[in-house]
């Protein structure tokens, strides 16, 4: 099947589980009612996945607080008592983040609970994400490596771990996040590739690499306002990217002022194409989400290709991108009907 559909990862929570619009919302529920209410929350984003046509599904990301510390909650090794201020995405925000401060180990099992129970609640296809070791590395402070590549690599051996262990339950997909990627390029091909790698040794299933420009939070659209008519940045890491064997590249295509030429740095991954903006509450038609697979299309073999989200959907108001997945399930087939 042409043009299979999925979502970058996170979609927004319902208003009884954090407050909506928010990145890093607090819980509302606590203790037993707040695993009921993760659990509740994770049928319902399958649910609402399934019914609006997407083909390879996620858990919404509904029992995380946040993409990256979703993950450092559960390593052994991080003071989360003290916290640092530090400038993160090279001075973009400045984030109080906790710090590294002993051999870093994962306590158990970090996604299980979720995992599980999207899989008992559908019979498509699962992608599961998890940061990448560049972005983690970016997002918390060194107090014991006293090196960013070492202690990227460490966290790349934790993140194998859980995801060997996600295959294991049944994901079918598991994509890593490296935002950080276009913020610091020359490290990307330098060595974050090779952390990536390392983190995906082992697994069968299919594997994917989401960069991007980020949520529609306003530090990222200021940032945006910086980088000039065209932005180029991956020219830089595409064509490392291309010959590690990550097998699929999930980027924002929709709105962007990426040059989707540079898609033709790629040949040889399966490119996940952004058709839905997530920094805008307008939303697409089924004729727009046709006419970026199309404009994708000029540089990617049509086979090669599944339609997503530009980033993640946690900031945003549930209506919305609930009508936002519609229109990308619907702008899918459309496209379908007219170049299969
Ligand atoms: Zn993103």
């Amino acid at each position: 099947m042409l043009f299979p559909t999925t979502i970058a990862g996170s979609l927004p929570k319902p208003e009884w589980l954090a407050e909506p619009n928010k990145l890093w919302a607090p819980w509302k529920p606590t203790g037993p009612d707040l695993v009921r209410a993760k659990r509740d929350a994770t049928i319902l984003a399958v649910k609402i996945q399934e019914d609006a046509g997407i083909d390879i599904v996620t858990e919404g990301e509904q029992a995380r607080q946040h993409f990256v510390h979703g993950f450092l909650e559960a390593v052994d090794g991080i003071d989360f008592a003290n916290k640092v201020e530090m400038g993160i995405r090279n001075d973009r925000y400045k984030a109080m983040v906790p710090q590294v401060t002993a051999p870093l180990r994962l306590k158990g099992r970090v996604h299980e609970f979720e995992a599980l129970i999207a899989r008992a609640h559908t019979g498509n296809k699962i992608k599961f994400t998890l940061p990448g070791p560049m972005t983690i590395i970016d997002t918390i402070a060194d107090r014991f490596y006293g090196d960013r590549v070492k202690m990227a690599f460490a966290f790349a051996a934790l993140l194998n771990q859980e995801a060997l262990a996600l295959q294991a339950d049944g994901i079918d997909m598991i994509q890593f996040d490296e935002p950080a990627f276009n913020v610091y390029m020359s490290e990307a091909a330098d060595w974050g590739v090779e952390a990536l790698q390392r983190a995906a040794e082992g697994l069968t299933c299919a594997t994917a690499v989401h960069i991007c420009y980020g949520y529609g939070i306003k530090a990222n659209t200021d940032w945006k306002e910086t980088l000039g008519a065209e932005w180029r940045q991956y020219e830089q890491i595409f064509p490392a990217i291309d010959k590690s064997p990550i097998q699929q590249v999930a980027i924002e295509c929709r709105n962007s002022k990426v040059p989707l030429d540079l898609l033709s740095l790629l040949p040889n991954k399966i490119v996940q194409a952004g058709v839905i903006d997530v920094a805008s509450d307008q939303v697409e038609t089924a004729e727009d989400v046709c006419a970026t697979l199309e404009a994708v299309m000029k540089h990617v073999p049509k086979s090669n290709i599944i339609a997503t989200t530009n980033c993640g959907m946690a900031p945003m108001f549930r209506d919305i991108a609930e009508a936002k997945l519609v229109a990308l399930g619907a702008g899918a087939e459309l496209a379908r009907q007219r170049f299969g």
